[in-house]
């Protein structure tokens, strides 16, 4: 038996990085696995090297219209709906004075509303089927402050504390459903390469990544899948409200 044996998983940017990792550790414990993504091409491939145990849905989970499309094909495909990994998210490299009030509201549409639609609406189904585990990626940008990427970090100061908020309601609701956020430090995904080049000096940024955790290096994202795993499962039964920090000690600091 897994680990999330018979389990309905849907993860959101699943097509690449952490997301993907989770979903190839999430079916090897046994899971069902909806890939949702805004990128079909990668979407399709990382569902397909899954087989028969996950399908991949287009979704932008910035758009509300999406989300009703996700929750009817995890139906259809699978029959019902036991965890949400709410992980797709961006940032824009800008402080205060630099970013623009339609960048900062792109990135907080896309990682601070997908995370709100997405509890929302797993919190309207999971109360119907008997619970679930939800799980929010937000990040150490959302403990601590981040002058270099503003709109990033108070996104994920608000998935932080909206999980709380879920937390609670469906605790004094009675509908055994959990919530819980995930804050990952440098993770050696796309998105960080990405950082890394549009940062105004490449090289320094790359060696600040390695070497800005107490140990040395930037994390993997199969590291932060485990704990995703865990969140996920019914050994965290008693879990809930929490954040999980991986972050290879700065924080500690
Ligand atoms: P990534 O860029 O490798 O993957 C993100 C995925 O989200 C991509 O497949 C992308 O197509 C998808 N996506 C982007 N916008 C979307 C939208 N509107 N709707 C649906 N999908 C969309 O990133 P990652 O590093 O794997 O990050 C995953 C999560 O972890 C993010 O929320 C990120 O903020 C968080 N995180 C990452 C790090 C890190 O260092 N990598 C650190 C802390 C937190």
């Amino acid at each position: 038996m897994g680990r999330l044996q018979d389990k309905v998983a849907v993860i959101t940017g699943g097509a690449s990085g952490i997301g993907k990792a989770a979903a190839q550790m999430f079916v090897k414990e046994g899971a069902q696995v909806v890939i949702s993504d805004i990128d079909t091409r990668r979407g399709k491939k990382a569902a397909a090297a899954l087989g028969d145990s996950a399908i991949f849905v287009e979704h932008n989970v910035a758009v509300e219209e999406d989300w009703e499309r996700v929750v009817e094909a995890t139906q259809e495909a699978f029959g019902g709906w036991d965890i949400l990994l709410n992980n797709a998210g961006l940032g824009i490299l800008k402080d205060i004075e630099e970013v623009s009030l339609e960048e900062w509201r792109f990135v907080h549409s896309v990682t601070l509303d997908g995370v709100f639609l997405g509890c929302k609406y797993a919190v309207q189904a999971m109360k119907e089927t008997g619970g679930g585990s939800i799980v929010n990626l937000s990040s150490i940008a959302g403990l601590r402050g981040t002058p270099e990427m503003v709109a990033y970090g108070t996104s994920k100061g608000g998935v932080r504390m909206l999980t709380k908020t879920v937390a609670l309601h469906c605790a004094r609701k009675g509908y055994n459903i959990r919530c819980n956020s995930v804050h990952p430090s440098f993770i050696d995904t796309p998105m960080v390469e990405k950082m890394i080049m549009m940062s105004p000096d490449p090289d320094k940024m790359e060696k600040f990544v390695h070497t800005l955790a107490p140990l040395r290096r930037m994390g993997e994202a199969e590291e932060v899948a485990y704990m995703l795993v865990y969140l996920s499962s019914d050994e965290s039964a008693f879990v809930t409200g929490t954040e999980m920090i991986i972050d290879g000690g700065i924080t500690a600091r």
